[in-house]
Order: C-alpha cells, then structure tokens, then sequence
C-alpha cells in the first residue's frame, strides 16, 4: 500500500541507522538540521503521491499485483512508463530544487529485474524469483530503497582483486550455508540515511580473478555491520544557524553518504548475483543507463527553478527589459529543454528486455547524460551573470535583521523601489544555493560524475555509436565499392 508522506517520515523513526556527521554519532537523523531537508525532498515523492492532480506521474499499477504502487517501486512495462518516469523526476526538480534521492533505488531494481532474468536463462540460476520476492516486499511497504553501485575503487590502474587493500570493492569475503559475508564500502551514496533497504550492485564488469566482486544483495538499511559517514556540502552548517534565508533553499536538499560493511551477513534469499562475473557488465550498463536517463528529468526540473530565480533577481535589478537579459533567459530555457529532449528521446526509444521490463535507448541514455556535464554548467554561469556579484557578496540574515545595520542593508540592497529588499536577498541566495551552496553537489558536480564521469558515456557512445555503418553510407553515396 501507498505510505503517505507523514507515515514515510515515522517509517524512518523507528530505523536504527547508525550514522557519523560532523565527528559525531547522530541520535536522531530524522531531525538533524543538516540532515532534514534532504528527507523532505524524499518526502515529497510520497506527499505528491497523495495528490490525485498527480496521481498520473506518481504512481503506477504494479505489475506483479495488479495494485497501485509508487513509480519509484514500479518496473517499467513500456515506453510510456519512460517517459513518465523523466516527466515525474521534473515535476519533483521543480518542487524541490535539488535531489530527491529517491530513483537510485528505482534505477536500480529496474536493472537487477532484468539482468536476473537474462542470467537465470542463460545459467539456471534462480536470482530472478529471489528478485521478485524482494520487489513485492518493496511495493508493499513503499519502500526507499538506495541503489547502492560506486565502490571506493582505490588505484584505479588495478582489478579489484589486484588492489593493495582487498576492500576497495565490495566482496563476498565468506559463503555460508545459509547466505553470505560481504565487506568493503560504497561511496558517495545518494539518499542512504533516508531509505529503508539498500540494493548493492557492483561497479565495473568483473572478469574471473574478480568473481568474489561481482556480488549483487539487497539488506535493511539498518542491518548489523553497516553505518554510515556523511558526506559534507558546501556551506552546510549554515543550516545549523536556525535562519531561512542564508540556506537559500530553507525546506530541501539531497545527501551523499560513505556506507560501510563491516562483515555484514546477508541470507541468500536476498543475494541476486554471486560470483557470476560475466553477468556483472550488464548490470552496470543498464543501471548507468537507467541513472543516465534520470538526468534529463530532474536536473531539468532543477534548471527550472535556477532558471525562474534568475529571471526573478533581474526582475529585482531593474534588468529584465535589457535585451542581453532575455537573450539569456532564452538560452538558459534552450539548453534546459535540449536536456529534456534527450530524457525523452531515450525513453521513447526504449525496447522490452526478456523479462518484460522496458531498458531506455543506450545511445540516447549516454548522450543525455554528457550534454548533463556540460549544461547545467552553463546554465549555472549564465544564472551568475544575471544575479551579480551581490549574490556572494551580500551581508547575512541576522545583519539584516539587526537593530542598527538593518536598516543600512535595507537601503543599500534594495534594487527596484517596489521589490523588499529580503526578496532580493532570498532570490540571490537561492541562486547561490544552487550554483555554488549545498545544492551544487546535485546540479553541478553530479551532473559531472553521477551516474558515471563524462568518460564512462564516451565510451558507451563509442560502443554504440555504430561508425562501420556511417562509413557504409559515405562510401555508398561517393561511389565507393
Ligand atoms: Fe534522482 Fe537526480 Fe537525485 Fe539521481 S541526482 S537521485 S536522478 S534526483
Ligand atoms: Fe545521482
């Protein structure tokens, strides 16, 4: 059944997440300030849920059952489910203005259904019903799960098995009767103090030395031997100031976090790959694709609100008539909108893998995502441009709200006579949340490296590029035999 968004929020209560922030062992991650809006954005993908305006998107009818699931817990089932997996990742951008860490763990079930699937085919395993076991528990209980994929990875000139420390990746370190010992530790994970299950895959295709490494498991989140450390974010602890307008986006946020497995036990009813290297590959190129995909919706959805917010400090300038203004404005929607382009472009080019569940266009997925680590990015300078420098040079909140100098930051701050000068500086900061604050972890360094660093997809597209075939077209054309 749905959770609502207030029962997600006491679902994670009764979690017993061990986590280190700041050198400290958090109590209550629920209610940490640094902590909060990154749980309201996953909020959100339940609350908006509720909503029957968008109950479309939202949700989906599962099916393994039949019943009405959350999108983030459903298997693709067409290109249309694609497509509306991109168009709800924008509507969530827009509603909150950064990552809502929630389509880790839809990417990757998404992955795990139809590479178990292939494998058991090819090999008589029986991943595949395992799989399925866990995907109905996820459904029933509106689960977040956190897609667990990038490895610490240590020398990258090295195997996994050939590293000076052998935990660099995640390994099965022994095999019981019963399930299975793995250690090591996955980085950067999005979301992981806010899902209730994790879905650990591995992170590179595995060749035979590396076996013990291609290992795919889902456990609770709070399962003995796994804490976590969290990850900062430029100008966090300005959360912990008790102000609104300095964080610039007071409500949400996104996390990382470093998740460690310290000889954790996993029973074999929830291991989905162990040691079947050859099947590792796949997992991971279905995954980044899916992930890749994912892109082209909420970081337009986050372009969105950057784009508004610039639009608005011109507004508050005084600028918005200069034709410059608007020239970037438009450029800002271009690129926006080429990236959508490209989110839906895979997705209606997806096909039906033999499980049944849909897998995006390769090619398409890998070229919106390397259009995703240079767009944003302009998007980004041209934002600054139109802010100005007083969006980093601007006095705090509690200046402006100072018996004496608040006035003084009242007059000199002000732009358009009818504008409040805190208007102005809530656009500014908001701004500066998103370009250079903690939000700039989602839209610029993740557009960078999420889902894979720009030189990850130029090789898929030179894999699936097909150049023998563009070479039989000139040839053909110029008459060459
Ligand atoms: Fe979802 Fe985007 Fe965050 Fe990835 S970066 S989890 S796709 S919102
Ligand atoms: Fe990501």
């Amino acid at each position: 059944a749905l959770k609502t968004g207030v029962q997600y929020e006491e679902s994670l209560r009764k979690l017993n997440l061990k986590v280190y922030l700041l050198g400290e062992l958090v109590s209550n991650p629920v209610d940490h300030p640094m902590i909060r809006p990154s749980m309201n954005s996953v909020k959100m993908t339940y609350s908006l849920a509720e909503d029957p305006q968008h109950e479309d998107l939202m949700t989906a009818t599962s099916h393994l059952t039949g019943q009405k699931v959350n999108r983030f817990c459903h298997l693709h089932q067409s290109t249309e489910d694609l497509i509306k997996k991109v168009k709800m990742q924008r509507l969530l951008g827009q509603k909150t203005g950064s990552c809502f860490q929630r389509c880790v763990g839809m990417d990757a079930i998404n992955a795990v259904d139809s590479t178990t699937f292939e494998m058991d085919e090819k090999l008589g395993t029986e991943y595949h019903k395992r799989f399925l076991a866990f995907l109905n528990m996820m459904q029933e209980q509106d689960l977040t799960v956190d897609g667990a994929m990038t490895d610490p990875k240590g020398d990258r000139g090295l195997a996994p098995s050939k590293q000076a420390d052998p935990d660099m990746y995640v390994h099965v370190v022994e095999k019981k009767p019963d399930g299975i010992v793995v250690r090591g530790a996955k980085a950067h994970q999005t979301g992981a103090i806010n899902s209730h299950w994790i879905l650990v895959m591995p992170t590179i295709s595995m060749q035979k030395d590396d076996a013990d490494y291609a290992v795919c498991f889902a456990a609770p989140a709070d399962a003995e031997g796994i804490f976590y450390i969290y990850g900062r974010q430029s100008c966090d602890t300005r959360k912990l100031e008790g102000g609104e307008i300095d964080v610039g986006n007071k409500q949400f946020g996104g996390h990382e976090a470093l998740m460690v497995f310290e000889d954790v036990f996993i029973p074999w009813e929830n291991v989905f790959m162990c040691g079947e290297h050859e099947f590792s590959g796949m997992l991971v190129e279905r995954f980044a694709g899916y992930h890749r995909q994912s892109y082209g919706g909420c970081k337009v959805g986050v372009g969105d609100v950057l784009i508004g917010a610039a639009a608005l400090a011109a507004d508050y300038n005084g600028a918005a008539k200069a034709s410059h203004i608007k020239d970037k404005l438009i450029e800002m929607v271009h690129l926006n909108e080429t990236l959508y382009a490209c989110g839906i472009a895979c997705s209606s080019e997806g096909r039906r893998t033999p499980s049944g569940t849909y897998l995006i266009n390769l090619l398409l997925a890998n070229v919106c995502k390397q259009n995703v680590t240079r767009l944003p990015y302009e998007i980004a300078r041209l934002a600054e441009d139109i802010a100005g420098g007083l969006m980093v040079t601007m006095a705090s909140e509690r200046d402006l709200k100072h018996p004496e100098v608040g006035k003084v930051i009242e007059k000199y701050f002000q732009g358009v006579a009818s504008v409040p000068t805190e208007h102005r500086m809530r656009i500014l900061r908001l701004i500066e949340n998103m370009t250079l604050g903690t939000a700039a972890v989602g839209y610029r360094t993740e557009s960078m490296h999420g889902a894979g660093s720009p030189q990850a997809q130029r090789i898929m597209i030179s894999r699936q590029g097909n150049l023998e075939q563009k070479k039989n077209l000139a040839k053909e054309l110029a008459g060459i035999r």
